[in-house]
């Protein structure tokens, strides 16, 4: 239904699409996730064409939209838009919402436009509200009067655009019960979400986007379950990281200790985990201190909020030399209180990057 081809869109110097390939093919619900500033906006508005691509070809129904020529306006009431911000016609009810595009565009007869309109706001449960102005509707009946007003032009593709993330709390499930519905009434969808509960439940498939790509993509359980690369598993797992530069053995210490606390106490880490992430890092240093300064230090601090894991690293560049090698030690003092700290130590070596990690152990 949808076949995007090596997309891409730059504004000015910035790249923010560089080469997204994407099929959707008829009653697929497509979830697109990823952090914000990605381009999964950008996206979304170019299957429409609400946003110009610079290169790439977008297909829909076998429509080349960037054709000269091309009927867009037909291959756009063939598609719905919802937005985080509703967009809805203020001075006009909930029912005028839903009538003005059928009775404009679409040429449907007012009184069948009207009794259209009534059975979409009843499936969306807002028959009552049909009389009511947007201002006097909850955020939550806003949206879901924004999703019926979509739905009364019949589209064949529904495009979302985080539609619950400007919503209350209490609001969101209303938005996503009505979301559920369509996917199983064999909606095509293509969904930017922060709900990752209804990513995982209702999509057909996850396109995870980082820096202008889709970074990975799969089904529901392969994205969060057993995601392939590095970005996604930070992503799903919620892991947030730090890096502190280390390149000289007169490093200020003072000054490290500070970040790191700083970190954990973002996190509402325990103290006893912030002590013994000090401490840690003051060994971890001391082991590595024969690399400095010919090879500077990254002391990399994560924290996963799904998983409670925290881990922390030392990474460097140049030939592998495992630091825990007993034969380079000064003294074993060091390795045995970074091992009553630390659990699952591994030392890696990959194309010049050498790292030893470990999970701080919390109490
Ligand atoms: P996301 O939806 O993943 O948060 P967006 O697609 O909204 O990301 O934006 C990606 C990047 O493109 C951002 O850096 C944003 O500032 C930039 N951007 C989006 N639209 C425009 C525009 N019309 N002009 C210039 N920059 C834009
Ligand atoms: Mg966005």
């Amino acid at each position: 239904m949808i076949e995007v081809e090596h997309l891409s869109v730059r504004f000015g110097d910035q790249v923010v699409l560089r080469d997204v390939s994407v099929r959707v093919a008829k009653g697929e619900v497509i979830s697109v996730i990823g952090p914000s500033g990605t381009g999964k906006s950008t996206f979304l508005r170019c299957l429409n064409l609400l946003q110009r691509p610079t290169g790439g070809s977008v297909r829909v129904g076998g429509v080349d939209l960037l054709a000269r020529g091309a009927d867009v306006p037909r291959v756009r009431r063939r598609m719905g838009m919802v937005f985080q911000s509703f967009n809805l016609f203020a001075h006009l009810t909930a029912l005028d919402n839903l009538t003005l595009g059928p009775v404009k565009l679409l040429g449907t007869p007012r009184p069948e436009a009207e009794k259209k309109a009534m059975e979409t706001l009843r499936m969306v449960g807002l028959a009552e509200k049909a009389g009511s102005l947007p201002d006097e509707l909850s955020g939550g009946q806003k949206q879901r009067v924004a999703i019926a007003r979509c739905l009364a032009m019949e589209p064949e593709i529904l495009l979302f655009d985080e539609p619950t993330s400007a919503l209350d709390p209490t609001m969101v499930s209303e938005v996503l019960a009505v979301m559920r519905r369509l996917a199983r009434e064999g909606m095509t969808m293509v969904v930017v979400t922060h709900e990752m509960e209804f990513a995982r439940d209702v999509s057909s498939r996850v396109l995870y986007m980082d820096e202008g790509v889709v970074y990975e993509e799969g089904s529901p359980a392969q994205v969060f379950d057993a995601p392939r690369r590095d970005r996604t598993r930070a992503f799903v797992e919620r892991r947030r990281s730090a890096t502190f530069r280390v390149a000289s053995p007169d490093y200020d210490l003072y000054a490290l200790n500070a970040s790191l606390e700083a970190f954990c106490d973002r996190h509402a880490l325990p103290r006893q985990t912030r002590h013994d992430v000090v401490l840690l890092a003051e060994e971890l240093l001391q082991i590595h201190a024969p690399l400095l300064p010919a090879t500077p230090l990254d002391v990399v601090l994560a924290y996963s909020e799904k998983t409670d894991r925290l881990e922390l690293a030392v990474e460097s560049k140049g030939e592998a030399a495992d630091p825990l090698d007993l034969a380079r030690l000064p003294d074993e003092l060091g390795l045995r209180i970074v091992r009553g700290l630390a659990d699952g130590i591994t030392y890696s070596s990959d194309a010049g990057r050498n790292r030893l990690s470990m999970t701080v152990r919390q109490a």
